[in-house]
């Protein structure tokens, strides 16, 4: 039997990420969706994030699997759909590919040790319902996509809640706070509750501590009614804004720039068009040392 490899990561082409990346910066969307540059590159701090994800998936499809009497062996086991993507991803991680799969097989290794075949610990409470499933949605003319990580029922309160995994060097207060008022938040609120009524309980954020020893820690993201209630306003003013310059035939590489310091060089490090907005060309490539920017501390992904 061939086994299957779930796949984590962007939803696609109507991906909600092209209005995130709008309201980052419409500079940086410029380059990516009117130039088409790829900036997946070893650059990315998030390739801790992309491993984790994967090893969290396979172990919960696994579960669900079990639980419902089936045979989770149609799906990899978590610590070899991790080897397999670090391998797929060896041509832009290089050198540091073993070095990043050593350190994310430790935390799942240990996540799953905890949490047993069957879900008995992390995943105790909570009926798994969809496993890195794409849910559709429509705001006005424009559909998007969105693919939660998790999608569970509360065994305790019968709510229906999306699980958003987030890896931290350790999880503090901060680091549930920061995701609500996040686009990617919002629109989880904004369609969950249309489509699940007042069966819905709102996202959680599903915290992973890489750092040992490891905590694992899952908590509500923080109310945000306000924003949920705006959300499909702030598409459309989006939509709106991406329309106007582009019926002004203006060109890619002249969109305007955010230009602050928290947005050019943030948590997760440098944006990756910097060089180019510094240059106006792509440089070379640059020298990254990615074991360096993985550990820094506080360092999220
Ligand atoms: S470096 Fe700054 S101005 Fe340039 S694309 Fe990135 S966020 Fe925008």
């Amino acid at each position: 039997m061939t086994k299957r490899l779930i796949p984590v990561g962007p939803s696609g082409p109507r991906s909600l990420e092209r209005l995130r990346s709008w309201r980052k910066c419409p500079q940086f969307f410029a380059y990516r969706y009117l130039e088409g540059m790829d900036f997946a590159t070893a650059k990315n701090p998030l390739v801790r994030g992309t491993l984790i994800h994967q090893g969290l998936a396979h172990h919960a499809i696994q579960v669900k699997i079990r639980r419902e009497g089936g045979d989770p062996d149609e799906f990899y086991d978590p610590l070899t759909a991790m080897a397999l993507r670090a391998h797929e991803q060896r041509h832009l991680w290089g050198e540091y590919t073993e070095w990043i799969l050593d350190r994310c097989q430790k935390v799942i290794h240990a996540f799953m040790e905890e949490d047993g075949p069957l879900g008995e610990r992390h995943l105790r409470d909570v009926d798994i319902l969809h496993v890195e499933q794409v849910f559709s949605f429509q705001v006005g003319p424009h559909t998007y996509d969105q693919k939660p990580d998790l999608v569970v029922r509360s065994r305790v309160t019968g709510k229906i809640h999306q699980w958003d995994h987030k890896s931290h060097a350790h999880p503090t207060l901060a680091s549930f706070k920061r995701y609500a008022t996040d686009l990617k938040f919002v629109a989880l609120g904004w369609w969950g509750e249309r489509l699940w009524g007042k069966d819905y309980g709102g996202p959680v954020i599903f915290s992973v501590g890489i750092t040992e020893p490891y905590q694992f820690v899952c908590k509500p993201s923080e109310a945000v009614p306000f924003m949920i209630q705006q959300f499909p306003q702030m598409c459309l003013d989006a939509e709106q804004e991406i329309a106007m310059y582009a019926s002004e035939d203006r060109a890619p590489r002249n969109y305007p720039k955010t230009a602050h310091e928290e947005v050019c060089f943030g948590s997760y490090g440098a944006c990756d068009a910097r060089e180019i907005c510094r240059w106006g060309n792509p440089p070379a490539a640059a020298e990254v040392n990615l074991v360096e920017m993985l550990t820094a501390k506080g360092r999220e992904g």
